[in-house]
């Protein structure tokens, strides 16, 4: 699996190191008089996994939407690989977005294309120069990656969740996006195919690209040990590093 990732990074998604992958800066998201986010400061470097908790209405997914410019801030900078995202005119939201891949909690693959289908036409869609061929190839190789190479002629509905999330998650790195962003990827799954998304999430990682998770999943933030970032009522309360995350970080949230 992993030698078919490594023909699906950024080749500059490393030499970037140095420059973080993303940047909040002072962050500041208000929903009328209520403050979703509050000075929000952190980076993530390239490559890194992070884990992004906190209870419900927290902020976190106010923070994703920020990243992919789906909103702005209200105060603050958010930097996405070099770009000033806080800033970005609607013309060029297209430029970010091609850097980003995301992953939801309820997959969103479109229900009349079959699973190939679905992650070529997030190929085809950023770069009208593809052709059908190269895009069933690529498809096809994404969706190898993620176990399901014997799959691409299936329908979403003839797919488990996990492996509709799998199909999520190969049309979130088809475009080889330097950055990957999960909001409650295994919200929907049983235990066991939670870490079978959760392995991918770190191959991915291991290959180049920053990955960010927002999530609830206690059993897997505690076990893998990576950084993680606590959200609670919109401000950044924790951030602890890799290797120094428990049990006890689960005190700050619910
Ligand atoms: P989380 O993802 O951690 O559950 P959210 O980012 O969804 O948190 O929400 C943060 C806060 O902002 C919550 O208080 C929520 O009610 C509020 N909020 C989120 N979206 C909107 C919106 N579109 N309009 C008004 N308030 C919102």
């Amino acid at each position: 699996m992993p030698y078919v990732f490594s023909r699906l990074v950024r080749p500059d998604a490393r030499k970037a190191q140095g420059r973080p992958l993303v940047e909040f800066n002072g962050v500041t998201r208000a929903y009328g008089s209520r403050l979703a986010l509050d000075e929000v400061d952190f980076r993530l470097e390239p490559g890194e996994l992070a884990f992004l908790v906190g209870p419900s209405g927290a902020g976190k997914t106010t923070l994703l939407k920020l990243i992919n410019r789906e909103l702005r801030p209200t105060q603050g900078e958010v930097w996405i690989d070099g770009i000033a995202a806080h800033e970005l005119k609607a013309s060029r939201v297209a430029e970010l977005r091609r850097r980003v891949g995301v992953v939801f909690q309820d997959y969103k693959l479109l229900p009349r294309l079959t699973a190939r289908e679905n992650v070529a036409l997030a190929l085809q869609v950023g770069d009208l120069r593809v052709s059908d061929r190269e895009a069933r190839e690529r498809a096809l190789d994404a969706l190898d990656a993620v176990g399901l190479g014997d799959r691409g002629d299936s329908m979403p509905h003839e797919l488990s969740g996990g492996q509709q999330q799998r199909v999520a998650v190969a049309r979130a790195v088809i475009r080889k996006p330097p950055l990957l962003i999960a909001d409650e990827p295994t919200g929907n799954l049983d235990m066991e195919t939670a870490w079978g998304i959760t392995d991918l999430l770190e191959d991915i990682a291991a290959f180049g690209i920053t990955v960010l998770v927002a999530t609830h999943n206690i059993e897997i933030v505690t076990r893998l040990q990576r950084r993680v970032l606590t959200l609670v009522n919109g401000r950044l309360v924790r951030d602890q590093p890799a290797g120094q995350t428990g049990r006890m970080a689960w005190l700050a949230s619910s």
